[in-house]
């Protein structure tokens, strides 16, 4: 053949791929979104994600794949195997977030559960992980019905508790790579209003944050609030440990390193007129180096004791990380790999090129278990809205807020052409090929 007529017709092949994504994604897309709209008006929060699992599971197996529930407390394992060829991991998470639901959408979550405090709490699928399995399931049905475009065995992960930065580890200790085949790549998404709806990015490298949760708790001495002199007062001290905190990443750390340290709770005293005797914060920590993350930790510690003691406290603040994961490292070759497929599928001005972000996942947790990973940014926001909030310098609510509503249709259409595309290629390679991408995280 020669080369002009290998051009047109790998051209030709290419505008076909991108009609046929599109096509036999409208073939699954009615299951998948009547799966969203009934995830999104029921969310449940991190760890207590029966019914979720529950739902995911029965249409995973109606589709064909063999599903084993209760791995790390709800986590679900689908596997369809396909012959012989390499193995290759999706993921989702499960979880919903303690959230108020206020977009006014029909579908709106009403939900309240209790908390692992016991503390009555709205939730809404504020972080758009029902995006996430819809589009898992959309890939599930699409990848069962289109057997004869790849071989080797998929495997789909429902992971619980990824906003508790638990599920992850959770799974893995229950065994998700012993008892069930031990993937060769792990791929995952997550949707976010950064990129308009039907776009999406790949961020080679150093995709998101080392992150570390620290609960600090600062005794004072308690009494009435007109006879200050008799109490040692936690309130003032943690308002100022609030604010020297924020002088870590303005004065210790070298300019330019990546650090966020952000207080985002605040819990002591219950009247106006008596002084408590402690005081609680709750911190989120995030950067990108294994020094800085040290050096941060360190310094939140140092700065914590110190307020205390310079306010005569007797009993030392306790500072507890409880809570904390890697960040998520997109092998480079492996991240440039997949940009020809998704190119193919979603057409070449809807992939473009990330930076790295500031939210955590664990996600990393498969990662560091020798599994060579890759995640992918999926563009969520309306795309005129987007444009409108764009020209106005303003930006759309982020995950996490309760008026985040990503445009669904678009959203979801494109990240299940975005897997497919993603999984068809990847199981057409050799796991020998796919073993000389890495499985490092650097630096941690
Ligand atoms: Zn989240
Ligand atoms: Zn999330």
């Amino acid at each position: 053949m020669t080369r002009s007529l290998c051009l047109f017709l790998l051209l030709g092949a290419l505008a076909y791929a991108q009609n046929s994504s599109l096509k036999e994604v409208d073939n699954v897309y009615p299951d998948a979104k009547a799966l969203y709209l009934d995830l999104h008006e029921h969310p449940e929060l991190s760890g207590h994600e029966t019914q979720t699992a529950e739902k995911l599971a029965t249409r995973l197996r109606a589709a064909g794949y063999e599903v084993t529930e209760q791995v790390g407390n709800t986590g679900i394992v689908a596997l369809l195997k396909n012959g012989t060829g390499p193995t290759i991991m999706l993921r989702t998470e499960l979880d919903a977030l303690p959230v108020e639901e206020k977009t006014g959408l029909p579908y709106a979550s009403k939900v309240q559960m209790k908390d692992d405090a016991g503390h009555d709490v709205a939730v809404m699928h504020a972080c758009g992980h029902d995006v996430h399995m819809a589009s898992l399931l959309g890939t599930a049905e699409l990848m069962a019905r289109t057997k004869n475009t790849w071989h080797g065995t998929l495997m789909l992960i429902g992971q619980p508790a990824e906003e508790t930065i638990s599920g992850a580890r959770a799974m893995i200790t229950a065994g998700v790579f012993t008892r069930f085949p031990k993937p060769d790549v792990a791929v995952a998404l997550h949707v976010g209003n950064e990129l308009p709806a039907g776009m999406v990015s790949i961020t080679p490298g150093i995709y998101n944050t080392n992150s570390d949760s620290v609960r600090i708790t600062i005794y004072g001495k308690g009494g009435h609030g007109a006879m200050p002199q008799s109490t040692i007062d936690p309130i003032v001290i943690a308002a100022r440990t609030i604010l020297s905190l924020q002088t870590i990443a303005s004065r210790e750390v070298k300019p330019g390193e990546m650090v966020v340290v952000t207080v985002g709770y605040v819990r002591a005293g219950t009247k106006n007129n008596i002084i408590p005797d402690q005081a609680e914060l709750g911190l989120t920590v995030r950067t990108f180096k294994a020094d800085v993350r040290k050096q941060v930790l360190a310094a939140i510690n140092r700065i914590t004791k110190a307020e205390a003691a310079a306010a005569g406290a007797t009993r030392e603040p306790s500072v507890e990380r409880y809570e904390g994961t890697d960040l998520v490292y997109n092998n480079p070759e492996l991240a440039e790999h997949l940009r020809a497929p998704l190119e193919a599928s979603l057409g070449k001005a809807n992939v473009v090129t990330g930076s790295p972000i500031t939210p955590s996942e664990d996600f990393s947790y498969f990662i560091e278990q020798g599994v060579p990973g890759f995640y992918l940014s999926l563009g969520g926001a309306d795309p005129k809205k987007f444009e409108e909030a764009r020209a106005a310098g303003s930006r759309l609510p982020s995950n996490h807020s309760p008026l985040f509503a990503p445009d669904a249709d678009p959203a979801i259409h494109t990240g299940i052409a975005a897997e497919v595309a993603m999984l068809r290629n990847l199981l057409n390679m050799s796991a020998a090929d796919l073993h000389k991408y890495s499985a490092r995280q650097p630096g941690n």
